[in-house]
């Protein structure tokens, strides 16, 4: 009898935001489809894809390593190929390949569509095509290099590999039209492109028949989605009234297209939590300036009214990042008074990292903030923060919410869930019960997270 030759096996790796992990399931789809296993662990795999963010440069130095690592699965599996994908992958190209030699492949996000094929090529020695040959690297003694950023490429038809589970995440958009100074998102992965509005819809009906029952729909900018005449409160309106779905989110926004309209179809629509991202960057509008960020403090702190008056009590988080180039201490004092005036119930925090190739790298030397001072501001902004955060929770404490069960918690038998305000809390149940909705009392925070007990009978979901 001929056997039929093995299944080739993949295994994913991911780094960095929700974007990439959703990237990292469209991978898996796409080979998937064209015929690989799927597997756990890289020690059973014949392709290792590490999918990479360019962000920091520390979130590259660990990737770095990591391939090191990966490297040594060599000796026991000398046909290993080791790819790097993503944002990290983009940005590097050949120059990963040079400084990691053990890697065969370097994917930018746009190539991810033709990944079999450039597989392939690898094994084969084929003509190379779209992608470019390096080098020589182990065994199969070449290198590629996928890097051609696609306006067109908006991963239509393509399907994602999803994990089972009451949540989903849906991209929508992708790549950035803005050109903030200290970003490299727009030079790693384009321009804006935007999936059609009916593929989405139909992604979320989808969804919805096989049990998901929380959508998170994904963007650079997402509140700037246009296709075809619906932007994006129109998306989320039709998203939100899909049968079956019960909470709808969204991230990250830009301030400058939060609308009157957007705040409306918030609102208004019942699965729409109440939980806004709004990354402020700096509470000084010279640095948002000098950000390229386009909107004042004034302009942040009228869309905060604007929201809250529409839904009090809405649950809002931000992303500030602190010792940009040439930013004085009293600038930096005006951020923690921008903390201190929303009152953000979660803040994430980022000192300054210099991104080759990003336009804030070409400013004067001497702007330049030196580590320790820089950590300073880190600091105290976390402080401020945390301590903003903490007195939030703690007024919380009393409240009975809704809570989507999403995973096992760190104790047997408890379980790990979220309110429609995102904020997360641990509860006596079993892991058999994840995807289902409960009504939670809140009895404990640490400050960040909450504990609490079921309580028997479903009370309206409080906003
Ligand atoms: S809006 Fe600014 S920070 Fe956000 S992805 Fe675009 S360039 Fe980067």
């Amino acid at each position: 009898m001929i056997q039929s030759p093995r299944r080739k096996r993949a295994y994913v790796e991911t780094y960095g935001c929700q974007m990439n992990i959703s990237d990292s399931e469209l991978m898996e789809g796409i080979l998937e489809e064209s015929g690989y296993d799927i597997v756990d662990a890289p020690e059973d795999a014949d392709v290792v894809l590490v999918n990479t963010c360019a962000i920091r440069e520390h979130a590259e130095k660990r990737v770095l390593g990591r391939v090191s690592q990966l490297n040594g699965l060599k000796r026991e599996n000398p046909d290993l190929v080791i790819a790097v994908t993503g944002c990290m992958a983009q940005r590097m190209g050949e120059k990963l390949l040079r400084e990691a030699p053990y890697v065969q492949l370097v994917v930018g996000p746009d190539g991810y569509r033709s990944l079999p094929e450039t597989l392939a090529k690898l094994d084969v020695g084929a003509d190379v095509g779209l992608s470019h040959e390096i080098g020589k690297a182990g065994r199969k003694g070449r290198q590629l290099a996928v890097l051609t950023l696609d306006m067109d490429e908006n991963y239509q038809g393509l399907e994602q590999r999803r994990s089972e589970g009451p949540s989903a995440w849906i991209p929508i958009q992708r790549g950035c039209d803005h050109r903030c100074t200290f970003c490299i998102v727009p030079y790693v992965r384009g321009g804006e492109k935007n999936r059609s509005a009916k593929d989405v819809v139909a992604e979320v009906r989808g969804l919805a028949e096989s049990g998901v029952t929380e959508v998170t729909l994904l963007g650079q900018t997402v509140n700037s989605y246009l296709w075809e005449g619906v932007d994006f409160p129109h998306l989320l309106r039709d998203v939100a009234r899909v049968d079956g779905i019960r909470r709808v989110r969204f991230t990250s926004p830009h301030p400058n297209d939060v609308s009157d309209e957007l705040v409306e179809v918030m609102a208004a629509e019942p699965a729409v939590c109440e939980h806004l991202h709004l990354p402020a960057q700096s509470g000084n509008d010279r640095t948002l300036k000098r950000m390229l960020r386009r909107y004042t403090v004034g302009y942040l702190l009228e869309k905060v009214s604007l929201v809250r008056e529409a839904m009090p009590g809405i649950a809002l988080s931000t992303d500030i990042i602190v010792a940009f180039p040439g930013e004085t201490e009293d600038e930096f004092r005006d951020t923690l008074d921008l903390m201190r005036t929303v009152r953000f119930d979660e803040a994430f925090t980022y000192k300054y990292s210099l991104r080759a190739g990003t336009p804030a790298t070409r400013l004067p030397a001497e702007d330049f903030i030196g580590g320790d001072e820089a950590q300073a501001r880190l600091v105290e902004l976390i402080e401020v923060s945390r301590a903003i955060q903490s007195e939030i929770n703690h007024a919380e404490v009393g409240r009975i919410d809704e809570v989507l069960i999403e995973a096992e918690a760190r104790d047997l038998g408890q379980v790990r869930g979220r309110t429609r305000r995102n904020k997360v809390v641990v509860f006596d149940g079993e892991v058999a019960r994840v995807g289902e909705y409960t009504h939670v009392a809140l009895e404990r925070t640490t400050g960040a997270t909450f504990a609490g007990s079921e309580v028997a009978e479903p009370l309206p979901v409080p906003v």
